[in-house]
């Protein structure tokens, strides 16, 4: 992978996420992987912000190896990437309607959020919500660690949802499809409504193209 280039990737995705509201301030941060390095937005610069700033490189182990001090959430990435080697990319976000869905009492913490559409079963499947930690806590990277062995997608407590994939855009789709599937489900508070039922998400897994994003166990 050429670096120069993913970096300008990244730059172009956070702008996308900021002029879309799907980030705000200096929160969310955006990462790749290339071998044994990653490279992650700097802390302090908002992901609208990017353009003319150079990436932090981090190893796999989550230490600083050159360019600016990575975001103080850069040890979430390394755990990502340490738990799932075939990930490339990882974006977290502060996005509105997922943070609010993360503060709500009484949610199942195995699966957040339920199976409301075909495309959220298809990118996110199960959502566990991680306990709260303050922001930076590293007691944070050996819970997340464990949970993305099994999840790609990750939902943390009164903070926001993190989600790995293949590529950059595919791990933008995920935490997207989280935070538009929060919307709805904060929409149909106190209304009834139905989630798809196993034996539909089964025919989903069973039809979905096999290059896709893969499913959790
Ligand atoms: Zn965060």
């Amino acid at each position: 992978m050429n670096g120069h280039h993913a970096w300008e990737d990244i730059v172009k995705l956070g702008a996308s996420l900021f002029g879309r509201r799907l980030t705000f301030g200096r929160t969310g941060n955006i990462s790749i992987r290339d071998g044994d390095r990653i490279l992650i937005t700097p802390t302090n610069t908002g992901l609208g912000s990017l353009a003319g700033t150079r990436p932090a490189s981090i190893g796999i182990d989550g230490t600083h190896h050159d360019g600016p001090p990575p975001s103080k959430e850069a040890f979430l990435h390394a755990a990502m990437y340490r738990a799932r080697p075939e990930a490339l990319a990882v974006v977290h976000l502060h996005s509105t309607n997922a943070v609010a869905v993360s503060c709500l009492t009484g949610l199942d913490v195995a699966d957040a959020l339920p199976p409301l559409t075909a495309y959220y079963a298809m990118r996110v499947g199960r959502l566990p919500l991680l306990p709260y930690y303050r922001p930076g806590d590293p007691a944070l990277r050996p819970v997340a660690e464990q949970a993305a062995l099994r999840h790609h997608a990750l939902l943390l407590a009164n903070h926001g949802p993190i989600a790995a994939a293949a590529d950059l855009s595919s791990a933008a789709d995920v935490v997207e499809e989280i935070e538009e599937t929060a919307r709805i489900f904060l929409r149909l508070h106190g209304l009834q409504w139905n989630a798809l039922t196993p034996a539909q998400i089964a025919d989903i897994r069973s039809w979905r193209n096999p290059v896709s994003e893969p499913a959790d166990a």
